[in-house]
Order: C-alpha cells, then structure tokens, then sequence
C-alpha cells in the first residue's frame, strides 16, 4: 500500500457505463458477527452482483451471487454442513440469469463476467453465461482447484464454476502485470479506457478483487465485493466478532484495507462505496433505484 489516499482524476473521454445493481438470494447472520459491538440479533444478508453496460465493450457482470442450485449441491453430506452454518433463501425468480431476462438482458448478452472471487454467494450464477468470458485472480483460480471437500470449509463450492473452460478463462495477474492506481499497489485498467479498473484487494479469499467505476461526470463506484462486509466496519475501524475471522483467508491483510477505505471516502466526496453483502446498500441501491449513472 502507498501513502497517497487519493484516486488519480478521471479523464474527461472515460467512456460513461450504466450501473445497475441487483440482488440474488440471502443469507441469515448474527448482526454481531458483522459488527462486533452489534446485537446478536438475526439479519437478512443480502448477496448484491452488478450489470455493468459499457458503450463499445458490452455487458459485464461483476459477481452473480447466489443461485438455486445452491440447494442441489448443499443436497448431500458434507455439503450439507454449508446450508446448516449458513441457512440460504433464493428462488427462481431471484437468479441472476432470470433477473437479467426480465429487463430484457439474455443471458448470451453477458459478454463478461467478472468474478471478485470464487465464494459460493458470488459464483452461484457462473453457469448460466455460457457465452461470456470469465475473469478471476490466478491465485483465486488456483486455490479453488482443491478438493472439493476441502474447499467446502471455506465457502466455495467447487461445482459452481469447475466447468469455466480453458477458452473462456481469463486469470488476472494482478502481481505481475498489476500498475498502481492511488494507494493501491495492483490494479488492471480492464479495457485501458479508465473506466473500469480492477483492484486487487486480498484478505477475505486469497485472490479478492474490487471494481472502481469511474464516470466521465465525476462519480466514481468502488464496489467492494466482501473486503468488508458494511460500510460501517470501514468508518468505523470495527471488524466483525472473534468467530467471524474464520470465514477470512487472512484476517489481517482484510482489516489492513479498512483505514484506506475510510480515507479514501473522506478524499473523495463523489466515490460511493459498495460493499456486496450490506443491507443498507441493499435497501439504498436495489430496492429503491434501478440504475445508477
Ligand atoms: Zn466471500
């Protein structure tokens, strides 16, 4: 990480995109474990994914959250073990694909998608974009090439993506082909236009990446996938209880990006951050707005 907390300004010819932001499926957790000085109460957790629609390159997706077959491949011991730590609710008609269809998006419109990492709430609707190219963090890749039972105790369920192919793969490279952006040290400029750029933020899973919207208008959307889970544990420097660590690859490369976060929002009053898994962002981007410019 560097010590300068602002973005560079974004270019005037950046290419404007349309972003929507969509929900597929919940989960159920103890507010404390999110935040650790929270009630134990039970709360509805959202699993958000992005349709991201750019002028020349098309249709991209960022993460496509849960999906039914969650219940197909949880069906069976020891997959059964994740629906039982973690209770989902999804139904047909809040997939991804299906969601897509109803604002007339078929799913071989989906030209990319881009996958922040390979958890189960994220990787649920890989199936359905039979025409799109994938892209995920090579350390990502490799890591979920475990053995599926292994993998299952971190939240990854191998069958959900496994069958990506080769020709339909693009592993990012983020060490070694990653420029710095602001702070952060590993970024891709995906279509070396400025508008949208990836940004390795690994903590949570090995290979976590963050998407930075930028518009020609000035406002710029950092989607956060699960480098935090609200936008309060940013704001106020407060992670999730003791037990809640378990469910990162390494805890304390996750908490090391909280303060940038924070800093990065007070810098830059027209960047809106989004974390997948808030219900605040949830309730602000899904329930009460289709489409954010
Ligand atoms: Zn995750």
């Amino acid at each position: 990480m560097r010590d300068t907390f602002t973005l560079p300004d974004i270019h005037p010819d950046t290419p404007p995109c349309e972003l929507q932001v969509f929900n597929a499926g919940f989960c159920r957790a103890k507010h404390h474990h999110l935040v650790k000085n929270k009630p134990k109460t039970t709360m509805k957790i959202p699993a958000l994914f992005f349709l991201i629609q750019h002028p020349v390159a098309g249709n991209l997706l960022f993460d496509t959250g849960y999906s039914t077959r969650f219940y197909a491949y949880t069906a069976t011991f020891p997959f059964s073990l994740m629906s039982a730590i973690t209770p989902v609710h999804i139904t047909d008609q809040e997939n991804a694909a299906t969601q897509l269809k109803a604002i007339g998006i078929a799913p071989e419109e989906i030209r990319h998608v881009l996958l922040s990492h390979l958890h189960v709430d994220h990787s649920g609707g890989v199936q359905d974009f039979k025409h799109a190219r994938f892209f995920v963090d090579c350390k990502e890749w490799e890591f979920g090439q475990r053995a599926a039972w292994r993998l299952l105790l971190n939240g990854y369920i191998k069958k959900l993506y496994d069958q990506i192919p080769l020709s339909k793969r693009t592993l990012l490279h983020f060490e070694k082909n990653g420029t710095p952006y602001g702070p952060f040290k590993h970024t891709i400029d995906l279509f070396q236009d400025g508008s949208i750029i990836l940004i390795s933020l690994p903590g949570h899973s090995i290979g976590q990446y963050g998407l930075l919207l930028n518009q020609p208008s000035g406002k710029r959307f950092f989607l956060l996938a699960d480098a935090v889970y609200l936008n309060e544990n940013y704001r106020t420097l407060t992670t999730g209880s003791w037990w809640s660590r378990l469910a990162h690859f390494n805890y304390k490369q996750m908490i090391s990006w909280f303060s940038l976060f924070k800093q990065l929002e007070q810098n830059h009053p027209y960047l809106i951050c989004i974390p997948s898994h808030d219900p605040a962002a949830y309730e602000r981007f899904v329930v009460s707005s289709s489409s954010i410019r």
